[in-house]
């Protein structure tokens, strides 16, 4: 194996976690690399507007996530365009293997991985994505200018893209299966005073059905009564959370129920040098400012382990007169 393909670190995803561990990283002198299949910027860049990352009271997530890019690259980052296909724990190295063939070393990884949206599992739901049913209001929310659209769910994501298709839409109804939503107060409020929005409430989508043309109308049921009626629709967006990326984590590494892993404070999981950051990690808070917390503390807890690995930071040899 070549030096080249030797690194301190290697990171997994180009999301705000990896992007913030990579400019940490640089920072410390690492040889670092930065591996993603996409185009960088992860979940955010799909997001319509940010009002919550610190310094800045709104902005885009395609112009914050392009900011956090530019930062890191700033530093002369490596960036590879490359699916990673396998990461092997090894005792002196970490080993991660890429589609394209390449085979990268390192003393510490670190999993950036996020997740993907969570699915409804319904009748008409795969057969119809792209005719109608969407994940990304942000890509898809254009093509329903002045039509009526579903949004399902009762979380941030459901309030802040029923939100952002009101202002595109002639009609937009949030189904939830509960009589309250979960996301927080202030998507709460703006949802009850926008007019283009109807929440229904106790609702559930049983079926998506459509035409040669596209979608058409969504099956619903009450929660409480059990009574079923069809609603006309031109299109469904469903936000219903987030399923956890967790296929690279190598086997024995401790995750929850739900597949999020878990990880003492530096972010390292049970196996010394793998860290895994971000919205994999198991936590109380999935928000843009913790995933960047967490590429911070793992870049620095991976700085360590290297400086240890290496035998200690490097010191000038002092002149004999001195
Ligand atoms: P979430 O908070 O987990 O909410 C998922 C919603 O979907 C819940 O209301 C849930 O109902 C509903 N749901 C789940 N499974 C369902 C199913 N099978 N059928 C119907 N409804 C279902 O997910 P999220 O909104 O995607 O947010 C994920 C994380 O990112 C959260 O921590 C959130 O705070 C964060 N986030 C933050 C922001 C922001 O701060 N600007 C923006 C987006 C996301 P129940 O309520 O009944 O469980």
């Amino acid at each position: 194996m070549s030096d080249n393909n030797i690194y301190d670190v290697i990171i997994v995803g180009g999301g705000p976690g990896g992007l913030s561990a990579a400019i940490y990283a640089m920072r410390a002198a690492l040889k670092t690399v930065l591996v993603e299949m996409a185009v960088p910027g992860g979940q955010v860049a799909l997001s319509d507007e940010v009002e919550n990352y610190p310094g800045f009271e709104k902005i885009t997530g395609s112009e914050l996530s392009m900011k956090f890019s530019q930062h890191a690259q700033a530093y002369g980052l490596e960036m590879l365009s490359d699916e990673v296909t396998a990461v092997e724990p090894g005792l002196e190295y970490h080993t991660v293997r890429l589609a394209g063939g390449s085979i990268l070393k390192s003393h510490a990884v670190i999993l950036a991985t996020g997740g993907s949206p969570r699915k409804l599992k319904i009748p008409g739901e795969d057969k119809y994505y792209g005719k109608g049913v969407s994940y990304c209001a942000v890509c898809d929310g254009f093509f329903f200018r002045n039509k009526t659209v579903v949004v399902v769910g009762g979380g941030d994501s459901a309030a802040e893209e029923a939100l952002y298709l009101s202002k595109i839409a002639k009609q937009v109804y949030l189904a939830h299966r509960r009589d309250a939503l979960r996301a927080s107060m202030i998507l709460q409020q703006r949802i009850k005073s926008e007019c283009k929005i109807e929440v229904l409430w106790n609702t559930i989508v049983t079926e998506i059905k459509a035409d040669e043309s596209g979608v058409n109308a969504v099956a619903l049921q009450d929660t409480q009564t059990g009574d079923t009626r069809d609603l006309a629709t031109d299109g469904v967006f469903v936000f219903i959370g987030f399923v956890p990326s967790n296929q690279l984590v190598p086997a024995g590494i401790k995750h929850n129920a739900d597949g999020y892993v878990v990880t003492d404070d530096k972010c390292e999981t049970q196996i010394p040098g793998i860290f895994v950051i971000g919205d994999l990690r198991e936590k109380y808070a999935r928000q843009i400012v913790v995933s960047a917390a967490d590429g911070c503390t793992a870049a620095l807890a991976a700085a360590h382990l290297v400086e240890t690995k290496k035998g200690g930071p490097d010191t000038c040899e002092l002149p004999e007169d001195l």
